[in-house]
């Protein structure tokens, strides 16, 4: 039924790593690392001496391994997993689900931004059986998606357990918490953490999707990080320059999707149906890093995207941040990023239609 291509890559692409696209000059190489973490690979780049800037990557990995260590759902025996194993009961959650709670909560995108989506994501199997469910499952797993209750600073449950045995922990429409949409920010924090506290001053954190810069880039080149076109990824639409830290976050229909009877079924739901949020392709965040960081960009990028173009535009628009989108026709929208913010957007190319 379900036969199409499955596409997971590396969207935004930190054009150090293109010199052939990007031209990238300076005074001194970086130290370049990279790994598999926080489920892609991850590419941790350090300029200045090589003794401290290898130390200094290498730290940043074990901090992203801890944040995935904690927070993946998909691998039994993280405290996320273990949670999921008994939703109906309240207990305390890690200090990593309480930091992207209250973000969520700050930023005010708790609408489209719901880490209780799991058992409705869990549905169309994007990684297994690519299913597009029935009306009835969405709507009994909507239902249990947004019976979840914070009962205390650190605790959380699911209130509704309905006589339908599919509901029950283990069972089809079970609820359960997904922080696949913020783990990676939250991830890339960290690792800026673990760079600085390691006396690092300037680098460059790629995660496909997610990329931050800690200082400026020796040399005097701005960093430079690619925006990929939604339907044909190869080909990098625009460039984010930073002056110095900043944080870049894209969200995508392409990043993992199937598609049936001609349409297609993409990752990122809007929790008030169930269903894959139309009107995007692609949404980018970025703004400098003291705006929003990693995770409040990553957050964004998701929450943004299902709440639509307009709706995005205007947030970005009130808040100072900076927005490319690309919308279910391939046109792009740019939001500029404040002028005085010293991060700012360039087009290459439009998109493919
Ligand atoms: P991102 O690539 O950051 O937009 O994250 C997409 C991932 O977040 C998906 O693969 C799901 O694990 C999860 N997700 C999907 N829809 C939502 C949503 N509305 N709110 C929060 N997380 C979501
Ligand atoms: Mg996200």
């Amino acid at each position: 039924m379900n036969r199409a291509t499955r596409i997971v890559r590396s969207l935004a692409v930190a054009l150090c790593f293109l010199p052939a696209i990007a031209g990238c000059t300076g005074n001194s190489e970086p130290t370049i690392i990279s790994k598999t973490t926080l489920g892609t690979v991850v590419s941790v780049s350090v300029y200045g001496d090589e003794t401290v800037a290898s130390s200094a990557a290498e730290d940043a990995f074990s901090a992203m391994d801890g944040v995935s260590e904690v927070l993946d759902a998909y691998t039994s025996g993280t405290p996320i997993a273990a949670f999921n194993q008994d939703p109906y009961t309240e207990q305390a959650l890690p200090a990593e689900a309480i930091q992207i709670l209250d973000v969520i909560d700050g930023l005010g995108v708790s609408e489209a931004f719901s880490p209780t989506i799991l058992g409705v994501s869990s549905l169309y199997g994007f990684e297994s059986s690519q299913t597009v469910p029935t009306d009835g499952d969405l709507t009994l797993a909507v239902a249990a998606s947004r019976g979840f209750v914070r009962a205390g600073s650190g605790a959380l449950f699911a209130r509704v357990k309905d006589p339908d045995l599919r509901l029950e922990p283990g069972g089809p429409l079970a609820p359960g918490l997904d922080f696949g949409g913020a783990a990676k920010g939250l991830g890339l924090d960290r690792a800026v953490h673990a760079l600085t506290t390691a006396g690092a001053h300037d680098a460059i954190v790629s995660a496909g999707s997610g990329t931050v810069t800690l200082g400026a880039k020796p040399g005097g080149d701005p960093w430079r990080i690619g925006i990929e076109d939604p339907r044909d990824p190869e080909t990098i639409v625009a460039v984010v320059e930073a002056d110095g830290a900043c944080s870049v976050a894209t969200s995508g229909d392409y990043q993992r999707y199937f598609e049936a009877g001609g349409v297609r079924y993409h990752h990122i739901i809007d929790p008030a149906t169930g269903e894959p949020s139309r009107g995007l392709r692609s949404l980018t965040v970025f703004a400098p890093y003291s705006a929003m960081g990693g995770l409040g960009a990553d957050i964004l990028s998701t929450a943004l995207f299902v709440m639509g173009p307009d709706a995005a535009e205007s947030y970005a628009t009130e808040h100072g941040l900076g927005l490319y989108l690309v919308d279910s026709e391939g046109r792009a929208r740019i939001v500029p990023a404040p002028a005085d913010s010293g991060v700012r957007l360039v087009e290459e190319t439009e998109p493919a239609r």
